[in-house]
């Protein structure tokens, strides 16, 4: 005790991660990030960081299409901090397509991305976790992991996976002080949603102005976007003792969409 906790989210150079891995950081908390993007702009970000929080701040390249690279990420994470306190899954990519066209290879990719490298991560952090008796695993899944839309046959699956892998880490982590949670955002206007516009435009055959009101905040009662910061402050909650009896859960922030 005393040290600080180290953390580990993976595709946090940008959006929602990025607003976790801000959050984590800000808490005191080491942290790795994790993504893909211009290696400029992501040391820009990354230093950034360290400097706005004084803690020590990482960067990991592993491209999380790949198990054994999520296992490697892990690995070097748990070296470089001498332990792995809390590990966030949160890179995910969507793809908007009906089901007779949807390409093969983008289902693939979305179930290896937003389902398979939550779980290479969660194999490779447990026996640490439940070693030192701490351990807290965040899974950024979805409305969507409760409720479908059309045309995301892959994403919805994918993230409907996701929980059933968080409840079942949560039992298995239960006794040994490891929690695993997912958070269930509604829409967030990050560049995940800003890139699906055109390809709903394009299924749909709306303007963007259509697809903001009727597609995307359709279901979501509130008619706002969820904002990074409520999401990465929910996260953050969940690495508090006053969340210590949070386990399993798939908490929604939706503005109320899943409550439909
Ligand atoms: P984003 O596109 O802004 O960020 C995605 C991150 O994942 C980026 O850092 C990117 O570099 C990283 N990434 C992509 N492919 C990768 C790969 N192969 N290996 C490693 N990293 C990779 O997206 P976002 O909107 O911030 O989404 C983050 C998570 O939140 C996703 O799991 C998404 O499904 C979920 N989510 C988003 C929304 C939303 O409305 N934005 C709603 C519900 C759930």
């Amino acid at each position: 005790m005393g040290e600080r906790r180290a953390a580990l989210i993976t595709g946090s150079t940008s959006g929602i991660g990025l607003g976790v891995a801000t959050a984590l950081a800000k808490a005191g908390m080491d942290v790795t990030l994790n993504g893909l993007g211009d290696a400029g702009e992501i040391e820009r970000v990354r230093a950034t960081l360290a400097a706005e929080t004084g803690v020590v701040v990482r960067y990991d390249p592993a491209n999380l299409m790949d198990g054994g690279a999520c296992a490697g990420m892990v690995e070097s994470a748990a070296r470089a901090f001498g332990r792995l306190d809390v590990l966030v899954n949160n890179a995910g990519v969507q793809f908007v397509s009906p089901i007779e066209d949807f390409p093969i290879e983008k289902w693939d990719a979305i179930i290896a991305l937003n389902l398979s490298a939550a779980f290479h991560t969660i194999r490779a952090s447990m026996r640490g976790m439940k070693e030192r008796r701490y351990g807290r695993i965040i899974n950024i899944a979805s409305a969507h992991a409760h409720v479908a839309s059309p045309f995301k046959s892959a994403y919805v699956a994918a993230k409907h996976g996701l929980v059933g892998l968080t409840k079942t880490a949560a039992l298995e982590g239960a006794q040994f002080n490891v929690r695993c949670n997912a958070i269930s955002p509604g829409y967030v206007l990050t560049p995940l949603v800003e890139n699906q516009i055109p390809d709903t435009m394009r299924a749909r055959e709306m303007t963007r102005e259509q697809v903001i009101n009727d597609v995307l905040l359709a279901a979501q009662p509130t008619k706002q976007f969820v904002r990074i910061e409520e999401i990465a402050a929910l996260a953050l909650f969940l690495t508090t003792p006053a969340a210590d009896q949070i386990n399993g859960a798939s908490l929604s922030v939706d503005g109320g969409w899943t409550a439909q």
